[in-house]
């Protein structure tokens, strides 16, 4: 990694929706390859569809983004606040014959492409405002406001070394004469993407494969305003798990949504990058890990299939090795999520530790973890059929006389206890714990009962055990 590297990558979302998943893993690739360089990594809002685009947009892809921790190393750079700079550029190209003035009209236009159409042509702008060496131009038309055209090469190709898909070759006869200002004087896409790149010193342009088709139009503009050519990634697709587009059903949720389904930010990382990205056969990458071995050679420029299973199994990896102090603001957000009050309950850092080989979220390990904050609502009545039988209130009463006589409410404390009402009866220890995990729980699954005991608290444990055994006596 070189200290002060010139490489600076960025990711130039349209906000016109929520972070999405395919938007996720194009930022991180960007993120990566730039630290991976000692580079930079910048972010910019492409909202010159003034339609389409939304401050509600802006600010989730800003959640997300800080979400998952990937920053930008300036402030992002806003499209329609650069409107003066395209202006200025549009005029210099028009001064120095790279782009020229088209006043054909819409009639005009339709009448082209139709005409083209009938001849089994592909439809294309036919060149009639180009100027060429020798070529009288008609006179400019009365009331007719001119669009830009940017002047392409007619001859020759451009040649794209794509860091993922290798050579791509493009015959600029394929081009037409692409139109960079509209009659309102207003900008249009391709050019405010080469203006931007050029002015942020992008020297990588990492982005989604379905940009390919623009980036020989851009790399003609960047040539005629003789700036550097940035080198480009064109990042394959992401399909269903069945190999269909990627839809809401396959997981092509917003960023924000897998945190509400329970999702940690770096196990979230960790499964995008991976999502055409490979190091051998690792499927578990520290960040630090992801920016030492990230490399454009070992993308695959197949598309990749987004498999939900195998995002659980990442999360469960990572909440059950995480350091449980980076885990608990996460966990934190979704008990108050639930409206639960933390106060009422046990520290959660010791709820973690004691449910996370079993939750494969921390969705799953809140509303497992529900019973230590707030009141029962009642027992699950499957569980309570076949647990709080009539042989259980006996041995909750015995339970509840052992356990109030501790002296000390620690698990080892608790399992004596509990150990000794099952004995004491000759059962195993199965036949105690579970009607004891109803009656404090709700249900017949918990951490092991000591633990959950311990972390209930004697107070509450005492008062459902109770309360479990009176419902008992007035149902039979
Ligand atoms: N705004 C474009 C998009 O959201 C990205 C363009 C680019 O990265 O060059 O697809």
């Amino acid at each position: 990694m070189t200290a002060s590297s010139s490489i600076t990558t960025r990711f130039a979302p349209s906000p016109t929706g929520f972070l999405h998943i395919g938007g996720a893993r194009t930022a991180l690739f960007s993120y990566l390859y730039a630290k991976r360089h000692g580079g930079k990594f910048l972010l910019r809002i492409e909202d010159t569809d003034i339609e389409r685009s939304t401050q509600e947009a802006v600010d989730a892809i800003f959640e997300g983004m800080d979400w998952l921790g990937l920053k930008s190393d300036f402030e992002p750079i806003y499209q329609t606040q650069r409107f003066d700079r395209y202006k200025t550029v549009i005029a210099q190209m028009l001064e120095a014959g790279t782009a020229y003035h088209c006043y054909c009209t819409r009639d005009e236009l339709d009448q082209m492409r139709n005409e083209q159409m009938a001849r089994k042509e592909k439809p294309r702008y036919d060149g009639r405002w180009r100027p060429e060496p020798g070529k009288t131009l008609p006179p400019p038309p009365d009331g007719v406001p001119p669009v830009v055209r940017f002047r392409n090469p007619a001859e020759g190709q451009v040649v794209i070394d794509d860091l993922i898909k290798g050579q791509i070759v493009f015959d600029n006869r394929e081009l037409d004469d692409l139109i960079i200002a509209r009659a309102d004087g207003t900008p249009t896409y391709n050019f405010c993407v080469v203006i931007d790149d050029w002015d942020m010193g992008i020297t990588q342009v990492i982005r989604g494969d379905d940009h390919v088709n623009n980036t020989p139009r851009q790399i003609n503009i960047f040539k005629a305003l003789g700036a550097p050519t940035p080198q480009y990634a064109h990042v394959s697709m992401i399909l269903g798990s069945d190999g269909s587009k990627l839809s809401k059903r396959h997981g092509a949720l917003g960023v924000m949504e897998y945190r509400a389904m329970g999702f940690l930010p770096e196990a979230m990382l960790n499964y995008l990058v991976r999502l055409g990205w490979s190091h051998g056969d690792q499927e578990l990458f520290t960040r630090e890990e992801m920016i030492n071995l990230f490399d454009f050679r070992n993308v695959s420029s197949s598309a990749s299939r987004f498999d939900m299973e195998k995002a659980y199994w990442v999360n469960h990896q990572y909440l059950k090795t995480a350091d449980v102090a980076v885990v608990a603001p996460e966990f934190e957000w979704h008990l108050r999520r639930m409206g639960l009050d933390l106060a009422n309950g046990p520290r959660i850092e010791d709820v973690i530790l004691a449910q996370r080989e079993r939750c494969r979220t921390l969705l799953e390990m809140a509303e497992k973890s529900h019973f230590l904050y707030d009141e029962l609502s009642g027992y699950n009545e499957k569980d309570a059929a076949k647990h709080l039988t009539a042989d259980a209130a006996e041995i909750l009463d015995a339970l509840v006389e052992a356990l109030s006589s501790l002296l000390e409410w620690t698990p080892e404390a608790v399992h004596q206890a509990v150990h000794g009402v099952a004995e004491a009866r000759q059962l195993g220890l199965g036949k105690v714990a579970q009607p004891i995990r109803v009656a404090v729980v709700g249900m017949a699954v918990s951490p092991p009962i000591d633990q959950t005991l311990v972390l209930l608290g004697r107070t509450r444990t005492l008062e459902r055990l109770t309360a479990a055994a009176a419902y008992i006596r007035n149902r039979s």
